[in-house]
């Protein structure tokens, strides 16, 4: 059996090793040294050149090595009959978690104003925030922002969370669906957004939802550039209704310099870095859902290539 390693970005030499670890029976095939492609059956893919994978003819399933598919779902050549299966990672979701949180607090505990009075050399206690008064939404409660809500939760906050369908912790106050979108958003002092990108959620972050929210209130993205309308979101923050940017995914990636965002004073930037997948504790579920595809039992994970995610 060969499992062929697709990325241009990923690093083999971590993967080979945990893989050759818990899967011994499987070759690993590093592209693009592929001499023979009709012998792969399984391929474990991440930013690779669209088109490429239908040169493998026998592929019986294939596995991302993350956990946002948008870009693999759009290969327009993606071979429809072979199941595709995404990753959840526990210490991506860790990861996660973490810069939500630095977003979050960041922003109640009203640091960057602080850091302000700092640089003006003013000593000045403002009016002390209260945790519980504090609304968080979290837009997309899956794997991530489900454990994303949990955790801010956790730290005393008033957390809602949105989703498709209504699904998110039970803990977690739902809203669920387009009808529950501006509700949803007029309780979110701070909005943190975890949404998958697919057609129904590109562009969401735009000037109707950010004037359905709270003045004042702040904005974190750590799904994908291409939620947020950057125009309309540099008007919310000039106009003041927004207080507070934090994003770690722009469109394009890199940003391009001269973009307003590097400059921004409202806006704080980080290139994508909220959280990597770690192959150490994702590549179990790679070569369980091998042995599931092998076994003719049900895969975890599988993407709903007509929802996109
Ligand atoms: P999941 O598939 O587990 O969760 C997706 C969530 O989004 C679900 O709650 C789903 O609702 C909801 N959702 C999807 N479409 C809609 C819609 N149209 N309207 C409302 N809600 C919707 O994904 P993950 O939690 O694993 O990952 C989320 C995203 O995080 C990834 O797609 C990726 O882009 C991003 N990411 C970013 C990283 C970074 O470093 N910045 C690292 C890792 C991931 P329902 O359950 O009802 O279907």
């Amino acid at each position: 059996m060969k499992l062929l390693f697709l990325s241009e970005s990923d690093r083999a030499e971590l993967w080979r090793p945990v893989l050759r670890r818990l899967a011994p029976e499987l070759e690993f095939v590093q592209w693009p040294d592929v001499p023979d492609p009709a012998a792969i059956d399984f391929a474990a893919v991440w930013k690779y050149p669209p088109g490429e994978l239908k040169r493998y003819p026998n592929l019986k399933l294939v596995s991302s090595l993350g956990a946002g598919i948008d870009h693999i779902i759009g290969d327009p050549d993606f071979p429809a009959h072979v199941p595709f299966v995404r990753l959840t990672d526990p210490t991506l979701t860790a990861g996660m978690i973490e810069y939500a949180l630095y977003g979050v607090l960041r922003h109640h505990r009203q640091m960057r104003d602080y850091a302000a009075l700092q640089r003006d050399g003013r000593w000045k206690p403002l009016p002390a925030p209260v945790t519980a008064a504090c609304r968080v939404g979290v837009a997309g409660t899956g794997e991530i922002g489900g454990a994303v809500a949990r955790a801010i939760q956790g730290l005393g906050f008033d957390v809602a969370g949105w989703s498709r369908t209504g699904r998110g912790p039970e803990s977690v106050r739902m809203y669920a669906g387009e009808s529950d979108w501006m509700p949803f958003l007029a309780r979110c002092d701070v909005l943190v957004c975890v949404l998958p990108l697919t057609t129904a959620t590109q562009g969401l972050l735009n000037a109707r939802a950010f004037a359905a929210m709270p003045k004042g209130s702040a904005v974190i993205n750590i799904a994908r550039g291409s939620h947020v309308v950057d125009a309309d979101l540099l008007a919310a923050l000039d106009s003041g209704h927004l207080q507070y940017a934090l994003l770690d995914v722009t469109r394009p990636e890199p940003l391009p310099s001269g973009h307003p965002f590097w400059t921004h004073d409202s806006v704080e930037l980080t290139p994508h870095i909220a959280s990597l997948t770690n192959a150490e504790t994702a590549a179990p579920q790679i070569v369980e859902n091998i042995r599931a595809c092998l076994a003719g039992r049900p895969l975890r994970n599988l993407v709903d290539r007509t929802q996109g995610y």
